[in-house]
């Protein structure tokens, strides 16, 4: 089979993706190719479209700093924007050219010889390529819960990453297994169709309240014929997150009053919802805010005040063809299992194709070995040309496209610094590195993850080992602005 030669394979066509192959494009590399296991672009907004998606922090955050959407029809948009924007931005960057659908990667390889990448693809295809840009994202592999009797059900199973928008599921009795983010946003939407709906809630999220707007017709006008005004609310969505993150999780010693605060919001947003001291009780989490994800709803508490809503919280014992039987004995009826159960973040995911390195490292090998870890969450010791984005150290803020921003500036220095010199290959010293883990694990000593009470979160943000290393306990702004300073001498460049 022939071997094709690129100058960049990107795994993955989602925001991270696309926004490294503008970053390539920029530095004048055309010869790409952009991989997606999926039929089409936009990543993690083209899998998901279940009942009641929305992006959960301001759109006018979660999106390219240099491309801005006046036309979200709310601050909190609904996820079928968030797809439509994805297209926007592959058509206006050109970027479909370089896209290749139903094409899964299934490893890659470093070629000492040829100084290149080798990327395999199901089917036994080969590419070249002089670098290798991992954009698998940290939410790519769904996990189905590993239930005794799951296989046995006879009624439908819904995926909130597999939806089937042809189910109807009006007068269904179901039942939905998962209460992070995508089961907040789901049950609600639920609640309105089916017949009755049983929650099977294992551990109970911080749920805040949402100030959100809706964006009509001359506020879009505003944005499109003024960008400036759109600019601001951008600086202050953006202002507000970071420093509610970075004080909330990364500064949790200095300021673990207010996340007592956040925690009372939130008691208060329970309390007006919810006049059942049982039940309110049921969905109180038992874990500092800011240990895991919280989500922002004003509609899910009230939820369980409808008749037909039941909240399960004894555990799921095993699921029969028609039912699920609890650890309390009780069983309820089903027709419909939906299931909002997160991701495998971890073993699956980090790397999400096995990747080997100079002298055949492994990088899931040696990251598990080792410690996960990579510099400035981007480059590897001994991965020369790599760039791995849902890295170790990697996270910055809640939008993910705060951490597309910083890293497609470190990629502008890091390349530039190669075409000025030349060079062929980058590669980070293993001493940056070593300089920028211990830099990492001292900041998280005064976060959340190490002095807050986590032990009944069970967050995805945590690895078997108890360590959380998926982000960057920095604030974004300092994240992005050390990406024009860093010092060069850190990588080698041949
Ligand atoms: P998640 O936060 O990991 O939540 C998964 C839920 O399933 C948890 O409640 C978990 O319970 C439960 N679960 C998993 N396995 C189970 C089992 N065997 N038995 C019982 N319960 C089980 O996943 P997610 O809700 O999909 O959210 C993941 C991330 O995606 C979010 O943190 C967010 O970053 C992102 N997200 C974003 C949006 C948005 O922007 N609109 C929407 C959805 C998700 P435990 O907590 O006890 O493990």
């Amino acid at each position: 089979m022939s071997t094709e030669q690129f100058d960049a394979v990107i795994v993955g066509a989602g925001f991270g993706g696309m926004g490294a192959a503008i970053q390539l494009n920029r530095l004048g590399y055309r010869n790409i190719a952009i991989l997606d296991r999926e039929d089409d672009l936009g990543g993690t907004w083209h899998v998901n479209r279940y009942p009641g998606l929305t992006v959960d922090v301001p759109s006018t955050t979660y999106s390219y700093w240099f491309e801005p959407n006046p036309y979200w029809s709310r601050l909190y948009a609904p996820g079928a924007e968030l797809k439509s924007y994805a297209e926007h931005v592959a058509d206006k960057y050109d970027l479909r050219r370089y896209m290749r659908f139903n094409t899964t990667v299934e490893g890659a390889r470093w070629d000492e010889e040829s100084q290149t990448w080798q990327v395999s693809l199901q089917g036994g295809q080969t590419l070249r390529a002089q670098f290798l840009i991992l954009a698998t994202g940290y939410l790519c592999q769904p996990k189905k819960p590993d239930i005794p009797g799951i296989e046995d059900f006879a009624g439908t199973v819904l995926h909130a990453q597999e939806w089937n928008d042809d189910y109807a599921l009006r007068g269904r009795k179901a039942a939905i297994i998962g209460t992070g983010s995508t089961g907040v946003q789901l049950i609600p939407k639920l609640a309105e169709d089916v017949a009755e709906l049983t929650v099977y809630q294992r551990t109970p999220i911080w749920v805040m309240p949402k100030f959100d707007l809706a964006f009509g017709p001359a506020a879009q006008r505003l944005f499109a014929r003024f960008p400036v005004t759109q600019q601001l609310l951008r600086r202050s969505s953006d202002l507000f997150l970071d420093i509610m993150v970075t004080i909330a999780m990364w500064k949790f010693r200095q300021f673990r009053p207010v996340n007592t605060a956040a925690a009372r919001i939130g008691a208060l947003h329970r309390f007006l919802a919810i006049r059942d001291k049982e039940l309110r009780r049921k969905l109180t989490p038992n874990y500092d805010f800011g240990c895991k994800r919280p989500t922002l709803s004003n509609v899910y508490y009230r939820t369980f005040n409808k008749p037909h809503v039941h909240l399960e919280t004894a555990g799921i014992e095993r699921i029969e063809p028609d039912g699920i039987v609890g650890r309390d004995g009780v069983k309820r009826a089903v027709d419909t299992l939906v299931l909002a159960t997160g991701f495998d973040v971890w073993e699956s995911n980090l790397p999400a194709i096995p990747v080997i390195g100079r002298q055949g490292r492994d990088l899931g090998k040696w990251w598990r070995e080792n410690r996960f870890q990579a510099y400035e969450g981007m480059t590897v010791p001994m991965f020369p040309n790599m760039v791995t984005q849902a890295s170790p150290y990697a996270w910055v803020g809640m939008s993910w496209f705060d951490t597309v921003e910083y890293q497609m500036r470190h990629m502008k220095r890091l390349f530039g610094e190669l075409q000025r010199t030349g060079g062929r290959t980058f590669e980070v010293t293993e001493e940056a590195n070593d300089r920028f883990l211990d830099r990492m694990l001292t900041l998280l000593d005064d976060s959340v993850f190490r002095l807050g009470d986590c032990t009944n979160s069970r967050s995805y943000w945590f690895n078997s080992s108890g360590e959380a290393p998926l982000f960057r306990p920095t604030s974004i702004r300092q994240a992005v602005k050390e990406q024009e300073h860093f010092p060069l001498t850190d990588y080698q460049i041949a």
